[in-house]
């Protein structure tokens, strides 16, 4: 333990990695870095932002006797013992982390749900490669034959996606889908309604929604159309690396630079919001890209949204803008199994907690 007359003139850095979130009950040290987070009583969210003008003495010089001077150091021993901060002689040298965000790809990724129609895929995929698209998720509320998932894969040849992953009901051809995704690697298929006792033969992964062997997976969950989609609970936070989390900051966890088409054709945000901007067959892709009210929802980032504002959670929270409890693009999600405002996860018992492991 550090005494403090030995550190007085000396500077508290918490690592530019390390961001301090404050919410209505507590607030979350989030260590971006090491994907860990860290929760402590708001008062010393106030703290961390005293030091950051004030060397260490001159803040013990502003608290309130003996007992709030002990606080002070333990809090100062607890973020050097988890390796958040260190005591530096000047904070001049440690200048605050750049946030702003930028991607190259006007399109970062795209929803495409289908059921029992296949949309026009080659010129999908085509338009997709203009925007420079990463990544693609291809939700089947249906089996579909191996032969039609080849098909689809085969037109990315080429092409410079970085994933394409497939949400399919299980159909029992297992063998068949292993061989596609050896021979196409950014594939990963994603079985739902399995329904064998894949879960009672894995028991580490008993409480988990999905698992994974390889780059197939399962879910017992029966997805039988975009409604399922939009859950916001303690699964599905995530810290993503520092880029991840700044967008996260400064854009919307889910829209942002989202492209989707709907079981229909719809151009969407997300597959489950009203507004339609054509049908995919009729206009292209990379002009609803450029269109200003369908870039909206990209910036509705958790600081103008009732309720994740005062959440400590907002920045590592994926959002949900097309489920809402008062139906509007401001509100907070309706499926959200959190309350900011008591700290409590509805469905805690019932989690696996894979953030915080
Ligand atoms: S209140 Fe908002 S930010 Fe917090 S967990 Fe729920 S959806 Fe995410
Ligand atoms: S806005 Fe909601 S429903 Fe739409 S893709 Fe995102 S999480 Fe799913």
């Amino acid at each position: 333990m550090k005494e403090l007359a030995t550190i007085q003139d000396k500077y508290l850095y918490l690592f530019a990695d390390c961001f301090p979130v404050k919410g209505h009950t507590r607030t979350m040290l989030c260590d971006v870095s090491r994907q860990k987070v860290y929760f402590v009583d708001n008062s010393y969210y106030e703290l961390l932002s005293v030091l950051k003008d004030n060397n260490i003495g001159t803040v013990a010089q502003m608290l309130d006797g003996e007992e709030d001077l002990i606080y002070f150091k333990e809090f100062i021993d607890y973020l050097l013992d988890i390796e958040l901060a260190i005591v530096v002689d000047t904070l001049d040298r440690f200048p605050s982390m750049e946030l702003e965000w930028d991607h190259p790809s006007k399109i970062i990724n795209s929803i495409i749900d289908i059921r029992d129609e296949m949309h026009d895929f080659n010129k999908i995929f085509n338009e997709l490669e203009v925007l420079a698209c990463y990544h693609i998720q291809i939700r089947a509320y249906c089996q579909l034959p191996v032969s039609k998932l080849e098909e689809i894969l085969a037109l990315t040849v080429g092409k410079n996606f970085r994933s394409v992953d497939f949400l399919i009901e299980y159909d029992g051809k297992e063998a068949e889908i292993k061989a596609l995704l050896d021979k196409y690697e950014i594939a990963q298929v994603t079985y739902h309604t399995y329904e064998m006792e894949l879960f009672d033969e894995e028991p580490e992964a008993k409480n988990r929604a999905k698992v994974y062997h390889g780059s197939l997976g399962y879910t017992k969950q029966k997805v039988s159309g975009c409604e399922g989609c939009g859950l916001v609970n303690i699964n599905s936070m995530r810290i993503r690396d520092v880029k991840g989390f700044t967008e996260n900051i400064k854009h919307n966890g889910c829209l942002n630079r989202k492209i989707s088409i709907d079981e229909t054709g719809n151009i969407k945000n997300c597959p489950s919001m009203e507004k339609s901007y054509g049908h995919v067959n009729n206009i292209s892709l990379t002009k609803i890209a450029d269109d200003t009210e369908f870039q909206k929802p990209w910036n509705i980032n958790k600081d103008n949204i009732d309720g994740c504002k005062d959440c400590e959670y907002r920045y590592i929270c994926t959002d949900c803008r097309a489920y809402t409890t008062d139906g509007d693009l401001h509100s907070k999600p309706a499926k959200c199994q959190y309350d900011p405002y008591t700290g409590v996860w509805a469905d805690k018992e019932e989690s696996v907690n894979t953030v915080f492991a």
